[in-house]
C-alpha cells in the first residue's frame, strides 16, 4: 500500500459542479483552478442521488450517476501526477437509504454526509435555508445528524452547525445540540467540517453579534476543548472557489483554537481500485492549553 499524507492547506474534499443543477462548471475545470489555487488533493463530492429521485431540485437525477462518474475517473486520470482527485458523495441521510449508501461507498473513495432538510413525519420535510427554525426543529435536526454519524457510513460530517444559519441565538438548547453532536462524532470516530460556503454567504447581525451564516465559532470553541478531529473544505459550487476560502478557514480555526486533521490516501499499487481516505488527528490548540493550565 502507497500511503501519501496531506495537511490541510492543500485539501479540498467539498465539491460540486454542474451536475447537481445549482452548481457550475465542468469537473475539469475544478482540477485545473485546484492546481492554480494550490490544492493537492482535490474531492469531487456531488450531492448524491437517490433512486427514487427524492431532493430533485437540488441533485442531478439519479440516471446520470454514471456520467458523473465516468467524468471523475477521466479527470482523475487526465490530472494523474500532477493532482489527486477522489470521487465522493455529499449524502443526506435517511435510514431508508442506508443499504443503497453502504452499496455505494464500496464503490467510490469516500461518502460523507449533511443534513440540508428537516424530515419530519408523514415523509414531510423543509429545507434549513428557508425559514426560521425552533427549538423542536433544533432538537430534530439534531436527531438526523447524530443518525448521519452513527451510520457507519461517513468519513465526516459536512456544516454540523448549519442549524446556526436559520436559529440566531446561542442559548442552553444549543449549546447541549452542540456538545451531543461533537461528542458522537467523537465516539464514532467521524470528523467534523467547518465550511467554507457559509462563509462566502456573508455577516448576519444577531442579538449576540455579527458572525458568519454558519460556521458559528462557539460551536468550534466547545469543539476545540475535546479531542473530534476537525477539517475545512469549500463547498465550492463554482471552480473559482474550489480553494478561495482557505485563508478564513485557517484564521476561524485559530480564533477558536482549533487545529486542523491532516489527511492520508492509501492505494494498492497492485490493484487498480478506490482509494483509502483517512483523517488523522484530533488535538488542538486550546485543548493543549488547557492540559498545560491544569497541570
Ligand atoms: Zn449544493
Ligand atoms: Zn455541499
Amino acid at each position: 500500500m502507497n500511503i501519501q499524507t496531506y495537511t490541510q492547506e492543500v485539501v479540498n474534499l467539498h465539491t460540486h459542479s454542474h451536475y447537481c443543477g445549482h452548481g457550475s462548471g465542468e469537473i475539469a475545470e475544478y482540477a485545473e483552478k485546484g492546481l492554480e489555487q494550490g490544492l493537492h488533493l482535490l474531492g469531487m463530492s456531488e450531492h448524491c442521488p437517490v433512486p427514487d429521485n427524492r431532493w430533485a431540485v437540488s441533485r442531478m437525477p439519479y440516471s446520470m450517476l454514471e456520467s458523473y462518474n465516468k467524468d471523475c475517473i477521466d479527470t482523475k486520470e487526465r490530472y494523474a501526477g500532477k493532482l489527486e482527485i477522489l470521487r465522493g458523495f455529499e449524502c443526506d441521510y435517511l435510514p431508508q437509504y442506508h443499504s443503497y449508501y453502504k452499496e455505494l461507498q464500496q464503490q467510490v473513495d469516500y461518502l460523507f454526509f449533511a443534513v440540508h432538510e428537516l424530515s419530519l413525519a408523514n415523509d414531510e420535510e423543509y429545507s434549513l435555508f428557508w425559514y426560521p427554525i425552533s427549538k423542536e426543529d433544533l432538537f430534530a435536526y439534531t436527531k438526523l445528524y447524530l443518525e448521519g454519524i452513527e451510520s457507519g457510513l461517513f468519513l465526516f460530517g459536512a456544516h454540523p452547525d448549519l442549524f446556526c444559519h436559520s436559529y440566531h441565538s446561542w442559548d442552553e438548547e444549543t449549546i447541549a445540540c452542540s456538545k451531543d453532536i461533537i461528542e458522537c462524532a467523537i465516539a464514532n470516530d467521524v470528523a467534523l467540517e467547518i465550511n467554507g460556503n457559509g462563509m462566502r454567504k456573508g455577516l448576519v447581525k444577531t442579538s449576540g453579534g455579527t458572525r458568519y451564516a454558519y460556521p458559528h465559532h462557539e460551536f468550534w470553541k466547545l469543539a476545540s476543548e475535546t479531542s473530534v478531529k476537525v477539517i475545512c473544505n469549500s463547498d465550492a459550487h463554482k471552480p473559482s472557489h474550489v480553494n478561495d476560502s482557505m485563508g478564513r478557514c485557517l484564521s476561524f480555526a485559530e480564533d477558536c483554537g482549533i487545529t486542523y486533521s491532516t489527511f492520508e490516501v492509501g492505494k494498492s499499487r497492485e490493484i487498480e481500485g478506490n482509494a483509502s481516505l483517512s483523517i488523522i488527528g484530533g488535538e488542538h490548540a486550546s485543548s493543549l492549553k488547557r492540559d498545560a493550565v491544569s497541570r
